[in-house]
Parts: structure tokens; C-alpha cells; sequence
């Protein structure tokens, strides 16, 4: 059976979440709060994006751009994504952030994005306010991008599922769907799923690629 690698974007490829530093710094609003409610499934993601970035009053592409270019890459990726171009397997990218500055971080670190799909949200700026767009339905997750409904799809084509992740919205894609779960330490992915026997903890890619020749190559 082939296998396909679901791989989420902030706080997993990169070191920190690149939203939650760009909130934090445009706007002074309580836009944590509102990741509670996602937590306790009170709303899902789709509500949750809509309200803590329509929180930013005002901003320019310069000062998104310029957090945006400060977000680190774990340095132990680039041998696994070098590692996955070699073995050519199938590896997708599943965002609740944005398209936009996703390809920018990539490729100011020299990964060629042109090597597998990168599924995820688009967001513009209008009158200097940002207005967001899913790319996906909306499901009954309330899910902003469904990544449940990517990975579903993979599983339908046949694939196995290696779900690499670390926040609420791998939660559900990973619990229902992964054959296997690289969760990072100590995250909301790894402790809700605490005790799962799919579930294995990381703190660096080279474990995950280890792990995975030795599973199903
Ligand atoms: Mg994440
Ligand atoms: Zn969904």
C-alpha cells in the first residue's frame, strides 16, 4: 500500500506558529480567548479565523511581511523534505493558515514548493482590513480548511496515512483517519491524544524518517 505524508505547517515545519505571532503582534485584542472555545468544541476553526483576524484594524503587507520573515524552518526538515523528493513519495501540505505566507517561508528557505501540493487558506488585504477565503466547504466540523476532508481523500485513493502534526486542527484528521501520528512533544496534538497506540512524540524530523523506513519502507 502506498503511503501519503500529511504534514501540517506552523508549529511543525516551522518552530512557531507563524498566526499566532502574527496576532500577537497586530492586534491588542483578545484573540486567545477565542482558541479556547475551539478547544472546548464550542466553535470550530472557520468561526474561530474569522473572528481573532478580523481583530487587526489596520495592517500593510510590509507589516505582515516583516513577522512573517522572522519564522524559523526546524532545521531537521530539510534532510526529511530532501529525503522525500529522493524516495518520491507522496507528501502534502494541510494549513489552517495561509497560502500566502506558507510559499514565502518555504521559499525563502530554499524548498521547492513546486513538489507537492500545499493545502490551506488565501487571505488579501482590503482597505488595509484582511479578508480571508476557505478552500474547502464548510463541513460539519466547522472547520476553516478541512483538513479531515484532504486526508479522507488520500484514504479513499488507497493510500496509508502518516499524519505529522502538532495543533487543534490535526486533532480530528489524525484521530480518525492517521494509520500512523508524529505528534510534536508536549502540544495540543500529542496531549489529546495522550495514550493512543498510533501516536509517537518528536521533537525532530530525523525521527520521523527513521521511524517511517523502518514501518513501511
Ligand atoms: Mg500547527
Ligand atoms: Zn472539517
Amino acid at each position: 500500500m502506498p503511503i501519503a505524508i500529511c504534514c501540517d505547517f506552523d508549529g511543525t515545519i516551522t518552530l512557531m506558529d507563524t498566526g499566532k505571532a502574527l496576532l500577537s503582534n497586530l492586534t491588542k485584542e483578545d484573540w486567545q480567548a477565542v482558541d479556547k472555545f475551539v478547544i472546548n468544541c464550542q466553535i470550530g476553526t472557520r468561526e474561530a479565523l474569522t473572528k481573532q483576524w478580523g481583530m487587526i484594524e489596520h495592517t500593510t503587507w510590509k507589516e505582515i511581511f516583516t513577522i512573517v520573515d522572522t519564522m524559523k524552518i526546524d532545521p531537521s526538515f530539510y534532510d526529511f523534505y530532501n529525503w522525500v523528493i529522493e524516495k518520491n513519495l507522496k507528501f502534502i501540505i494541510l494549513s489552517d493558515g495561509f497560502q500566502k505566507y506558507i510559499n514565502r517561508i518555504l521559499e525563502s528557505n530554499k524548498i521547492n514548493t513546486e513538489s507537492f501540493d500545499i493545502l490551506a487558506n488565501d487571505v488579501d488585504l482590503v482597505d488595509n482590513k484582511l479578508k480571508l477565503t476557505f478552500n474547502t466547504p464548510e463541513c460539519n466540523h466547522g472547520c476553516a480548511n478541512c483538513k479531515y476532508s484532504h486526508v479522507l481523500k488520500l484514504k479513499e485513493e488507497g493510500y496509508k496515512i502518516i499524519y505529522i502534526g502538532d495543533g487543534l486542527s490535526d486533532i480530528l484528521p489524525a484521530a480518525e483517519l492517521a494509520d500512523i501520528i508524529y505528534a510534536r512533544n508536549n502540544e495540543d496534538l500529542a496531549k489529546k491524544l495522550e495514550g493512543d497506540s498510533r501516536l509517537q512524540v518528536f521533537d525532530a524530523f530525523s525521527k520521523i524518517k527513521k521511524d517511517i523506513e523502518k514501518r513501511f519502507l
